[in-house]
């Protein structure tokens, strides 16, 4: 896959800083790698100090701080405060678990300015169950932490079968703890929810219903807090646009060092991914093979190649169309036009024979690599 077509590429906007694959957490729909064990050891703090700074020479804006659970690194401090005094527009994406008072404080002395915390659900049971961990009311006292600290209230749940038919229940919660803004988000199928996704994946009507119940709530409580209800895409007839275009605005950094233009991209064989650790981030950007191979339109096949859609959605997600049809050049599957399309609906259909979790376990996220992933 070392394809060059190579148009002007613009400047990333958007830097994921992923710092460790470890979690006290175990989620089966975490979209990690499910071999995390394998890939090498974490960036130390000079490197990431200068993945930072680079990164911000090219144009880079915000920054997110993610995992993995970040707050593992006792280095997160000293790496926001470093990002802040550049100039970026700090973000900490957290289970909250290593969230307290001591941390926050000095969060919010190196100049973080936004985070975002995570629940699995509403309940204590479904949330600890989901992430095999009791975390449930340590993560409404972070969320406390959280307010009391003066950051504005971001909750975040991903949603699926068995938590959607408590949507209801999750905006009660986040209004209960005084969210100014709520992201539900249905699974996307990556890593380990790929791995569960005939367990996770909800029926149409689950779907139709929590959406009725969001827009229900919306009319209520008004601005108040904002809810955004992200579709899981194996439901829409055209994909996502994802990443704004391969190599367009978003630089993810994996915990060793490993370059990627979008989450998932690891999961594509033979894709050459530079390591920021080898080369410098311009270099990265500009000029590795791995962040050249999708950019533009040049390596579309039909039915995107001719297609007047091309420019809106970029032919879909690479990852996917490689993990559903083993071509990362095919047509995101999810669309109608694609002909694999019946691969998704065949996917849709076959889960919903799969009713309980006792009929076909969970497979939950571990640290222990696995071969089959
Ligand atoms: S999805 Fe769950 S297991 Fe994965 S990083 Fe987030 S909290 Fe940890
Ligand atoms: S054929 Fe390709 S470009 Fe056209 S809508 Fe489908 S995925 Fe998008």
């Amino acid at each position: 896959m070392n394809q060059t077509a190579t148009p002007a590429a613009s400047a990333p906007l958007w830097l994921l800083a992923e710092l460790t694959y470890r979690c006290p957490l175990h989620c089966p729909f975490c979209y990690n790698p499910v071999d995390a064990a394998r890939h090498g050891p974490e960036l130390d703090t000079e490197t990431w100090l200068r993945v930072i700074s680079e990164a911000r020479a090219l144009g880079a804006v915000q920054i997110g701080f993610s995992g993995g659970e970040p707050l593992v690194r006792d280095d997160l401090e000293t790496l926001v405060g470093h990002a802040r005094g550049l100039g970026y527009y700090t973000n900490l994406i957290t289970s909250g678990v290593g969230l307290n008072e001591a941390r926050i404080a000095a969060l919010k002395e190196a100049g973080l300015d936004h985070i975002q915390l995570s629940f699995q659900d509403s309940t204590r049971e479904l949330n600890d169950f989901l992430s095999s961990t009791r975390t449930f009311e340590l993560k409404r006292k972070v969320a406390g932490l959280i307010k009391g600290h003066g950051y504005p209230m971001v909750l975040n749940c991903v949603l699926h079968r068995y938590n959607l038919p408590h949507v209801a229940q999750i905006i009660d919660m986040a209004l209960d703890l005084g969210a100014e803004y709520l992201e539900l988000a249905n699974t996307q199928y990556y890593g380990w929810a790929l791995l569960n996704r005939d367990q996770l994946l909800p029926t149409a009507e689950q779907l139709r219903e929590a959406e009725e119940t969001v827009n229900r709530y919306r009319k209520l409580i008004g601005t108040r807090c904002r809810i955004l209800f992200v579709v899981p895409d194996y439901f829409e007839q055209r994909p996502k646009a994802c990443m704004n275009g391969w190599g367009s605005v978003f630089l993810g950094v994996a915990p060793d060092g490993t370059a990627l233009p979008c989450h998932a991209a690891r999961s594509l064989p033979g894709l050459d991914l530079p390591n920021v650790g080898e080369m410098s981030l311009e270099k990265v950007w500009y000029e590795s093979a791995g962040f050249n191979a999708f950019r533009g339109e040049a390596w579309m096949r039909e039915p995107c190649r001719t297609c007047d859609e091309r420019e809106v959605d970029h032919g879909g997600c690479r990852c996917q169309a490689y993990l559903l049809t083993g071509d990362a050049r095919a047509a995101d599957p999810v669309c109608a036009k694609s002909p694999h399309h019946g691969e998704v609906e065949r996917a849709v259909k076959f889960a919903r024979r799969v009713t309980s979790v006792e009929e076909r376990p969970l497979v939950f996220r571990s640290m222990a690599a696995r071969t089959d992933g």
